[in-house]
């Protein structure tokens, strides 16, 4: 039996991580009808579709995806299709699991980082809906939803009873925003008040981001508005060595698209020194839902040994092995 799955390359070092992930995951020995989707910035810009319906026919039929970083212009230029993607599927949930790998000589080494982030991902300032009232006056506008805070909230609530996580933090602003992250925080509230057993605590954005810092190793799941979800995945990333471990679930009720939380790092690519750690873990958040515990477990255990061994890691967590070397190790850990 083989899975029918979704590639998108994406931009930059998407090819470059994407093609290793590919290359663990087949060499797992699970069955993947690997449909390739292309979607990236010189793509976009030559049709003019910010979203070619190929893309979505592919996800509609697999309704599994892997996907590599899209490259979005800053200030100007097209709408990010990482995002549309998100609102056209569905995609609510965006899940970050945020470990210490064994090995990397992160600023906080010795210290065991495990958590996850539940962002809400359909939402909040990424409406997109901005409006130059006169000319050097914009408004954007930030929409928050019962919905859409609801079920997020449940989202993370689940997940803890299912996997036996103990606390779940919410981190709003509803001190100045009110009403918007007011909504947010009742919903939560709501939510919390279903599952009196996981321990619920609120927190400020602003000292949420400093007591990440200062004690990261007491949080367990952490449940985020879009924007502020988006900020933290890439502190907390910060925290276990970088943008090049941390991968990425977006969930859906009917589809799930597996990404890394980075983007398309334009300085480093089609030099061969991208890590593929986050793309590779993120295929195995794939195997996980697709049900193959067994394989997930075993291409997790690999990339733990080259980290461990330290002999092939790539130069963003201080080695000096290349994509491929990278991911011929890991490989070899698999057999
Ligand atoms: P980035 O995540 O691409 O890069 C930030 C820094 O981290 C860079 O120094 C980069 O070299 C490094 N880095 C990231 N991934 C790495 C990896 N796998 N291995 C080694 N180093 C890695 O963020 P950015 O520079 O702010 O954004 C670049 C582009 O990516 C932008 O166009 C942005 O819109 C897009 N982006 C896309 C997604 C997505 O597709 N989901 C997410 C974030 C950013």
């Amino acid at each position: 039996m083989s899975y029918p799955v979704t590639l998108i390359p994406g931009d930059g070092i998407g090819p470059e991580v994407a093609h290793a992930a590919r290359r663990a995951v087949d060499a797992t020995g699970v069955g993947i009808d690997w449909e390739i989707a292309e979607l990236n910035a010189d793509l976009i810009v030559k049709t003019g579709q910010s979203l070619p319906q190929s893309v979505l026919d592919s996800l509609h039929r697999t309704r599994v995806g892997l996907k590599g970083p899209v490259a979005t212009p800053v200030a100007g230029g097209f709408s990010s299709v990482n995002v549309a993607l998100r609102k056209k599927l569905d995609l609510y949930a965006n899940v970050r699991p945020v470990h210490s790998l064994p090995g990397i000589a992160s600023r906080f080494s010795d210290v065991a980082i495990d958590m996850v982030i539940f962002r809400e991902n359909t939402e909040d300032l990424y409406s997109g809906i901005e409006h130059e009232v006169v000319p050097d006056v914009v408004t954007g506008i930030k929409v928050i939803t019962r919905t859409a805070s609801i079920r997020i909230a449940e989202y993370a609530f689940k997940f803890a009873e299912q996997v036996g996580r103990k606390k779940v933090a919410a981190i709003h602003k509803a001190n100045i925003m009110k009403l918007a992250d007011g909504l947010f925080l009742r919903c939560c509230r709501e939510v919390a008040a279903r599952h009196p057993h996981i321990e619920y605590k609120e927190l400020i954005v602003d000292n949420a981001a400093m007591q990440l810092v200062m004690r990261p190793e007491t949080f367990d799941l952490l449940l985020l508005p879009n924007l502020y979800g988006d900020i933290m995945s890439d502190l907390c990333a910060g925290l276990v060595g970088g943008l090049g471990i941390v991968p990425g679930a977006n969930m859906g009720d009917h589809h799930a698209v597996f990404e890394a939380v980075h983007g398309s790092a334009p300085d480093i690519a089609g030099k061969g020194i991208a890590n593929p750690t986050a793309m590779m873990l993120s295929a195995v958040l794939m195997l996980t839902h697709l049900k193959e515990l067994d394989a997930a477990n075993r291409l997790q255990g690999a990339i733990q040994k080259v980290y461990a061994a330290k002999k092939h890691t790539t130069g963003d967590v201080g080695g000096h092995a290349s994509t491929e070397e990278f991911t011929d190790a890991v490989i070899a850990e698999l057999r």
